[in-house]
């Protein structure tokens, strides 16, 4: 590029005036130069012209395709941020949107605080998403670490985040729904963040902003609830992500079931190792939940995070047990990433009526009547209980950093998994 982009110049391009006053108002208050456009016919003509850093892009005009002239803006200035403005947080917009170089989405009405935080992001001003939970995580993080500093030096890591954003669709399973993920990297000490479209708002992958845990795992908190986010976790366990910003609609998708569909998601991205450290929780005595009957969840010290899973499920799965020591994303991708969920048709004939999954996308599980598989060929003659495996690999991320111990699980779920955890953040102060 011959010349410099305008480091304080942001072009607005929206149809309706009401939105283009307000936001002229607030960041010229800010001491930025704004620039307007009520329709796409001139944009191009400006970009040339006034080569701002930043464009804040209507997605829904009439007679403009946003999509259109934000590829055509990326093509002119790819160096120029544009942040899309949308009146109806659609995630397969935003995932369209995201793949074409969009930066972030503010949606409307739009807020100040959403606004400012937003523009200061897309001009390198701000580095981070504000907010307070993420404060308190770091504040548990390095309480927890004076305490054991001893011991936990021997197990420091590299933070590591993505190298680049990505982005995937597919469907809720609980709600049937469309949906779609959005990966944006995020700076050291971080976290791992769900939020919604625009990122104003976001809830830590934090035990303590777990919601509910019936038949999956979801997190609620700063008025966002995201469901399913076991598998993917597990994902994020496996490769040891620790900073990232997860952009999602209600429901993680459900994809084929398994976890293997995001495994290769991150390896598009790559992983980018960064300068901070952080390092494993490393369990210091046994923990253990009894819960009825035979069930029973429990870890003990290890050099290595694993997990020993027992099942005895009604025919035609049986007793299965299945013991993986996690060392390396590699093993995980063969042994546990492809195992799918599954259900047996009596039990989902009963989740259909409650309205909890919907009957149009069984394909998502392994689905058992009596009898046998019946709509798929399994994986693995194991594929169930190494499921299992999957589920609780996830669910342990939510202590929001790497753990190693060695778990022996019966017959639990997602509510043990969570049990057992709250156990270890009280026991060892975390
Ligand atoms: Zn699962």
């Amino acid at each position: 590029m011959s010349e410099r982009l305008e480091e304080k110049t942001i072009l607005v391009v929206d149809d309706e005036d009401g939105v283009r006053e307000s936001v002229r108002e607030i960041l010229s208050d800010e001491g930025y130069r704004v620039l307007e456009a009520a329709s796409g016919t001139i944009v191009a003509e400006i970009i040339r012209k006034e080569r701002p850093r930043l464009v804040l892009l209507d997605i829904w005009m009439p007679e403009m395709d946003g999509i259109g002239l934000l590829k055509e803006i990326k093509k002119m200035e790819p160096e120029t941020n544009v942040v899309m403005i949308s009146g109806h947080g659609n995630i397969h917009t935003a995932v369209t949107a995201t793949k074409f170089g969009a930066f972030d989405f503010i949606e409307k009405p739009l807020s100040l605080d959403g606004l400012l935080l937003t523009v200061r992001r897309a001009l390198g001003e701000s580095p981070a998403i504000v907010d307070e939970s993420k404060r308190k995580t770091g504040k548990a993080r390095r309480r927890g670490s004076k305490a054991k500093a001893a011991r936990r030096s021997a197990h420091t890591l590299k933070q590591r985040t993505l190298k680049k954003s990505v982005v995937i669709s597919g469907h809720g399973l609980h709600s049937g729904v469309k949906t779609g993920l959005i990966l944006h990297p995020l700076p050291p000490n971080s976290g791992i963040l769900f939020s919604g479209i625009s990122a104003d708002a976001a809830v830590p992958a934090h035990l303590d902003y777990v919601g509910s845990t019936g038949y999956a795992t979801s997190l609620s908190g700063k008025g966002i609830v995201v469901g399913t986010v076991e598998h993917f976790l597990g994902v994020l366990h496996s490769y040891r992500i620790s900073n990232l910003l997860v952009k999602v609609q209600g429901e993680i998708p459900i994809l084929d079931g398994s976890a293997l569909e995001f495994c290769g998601l991150i390896e598009e991205a790559g992983i980018q190792e960064q300068e901070h450290e952080w390092s494993e929780i490393v369990v210091d005595r046994p923990y253990r939940v009894e819960v009825k009957g035979d069930e029973s969840i429990a870890i003990e010290p290890a050099d290595f995070f694993g997990v020993r899973y027992y099942l005895d499920y009604p025919k035609p799965v049986g007793i299965q047990e299945y013991t993986y020591i996690f060392n390396g994303p590699e093993s995980f991708k063969r042994e546990i990433a492809p195992a799918r969920t599954f259900g047996f048709l009596r039990d989902i004939e009963k989740l259909e009526k409650l309205g909890l999954v919907d009957g149009g996308r069984l394909s998502n599980c392994i689905l058992l009547d009596d009898e046998k598989v019946i709509n798929t060929e399994l994986r693995f003659p194991d594929e169930f209980v190494r499921h299992k495996i999957l589920d609780i690999f996830g669910d342990f991320y939510l202590l929001g950093r790497p753990i190693r111990g060695m778990v022996s699980a019966r017959m639990t779920g997602h509510s043990d998994n969570i049990t057992l955890l709250k156990e270890i953040k009280k026991g060892m102060d975390l």
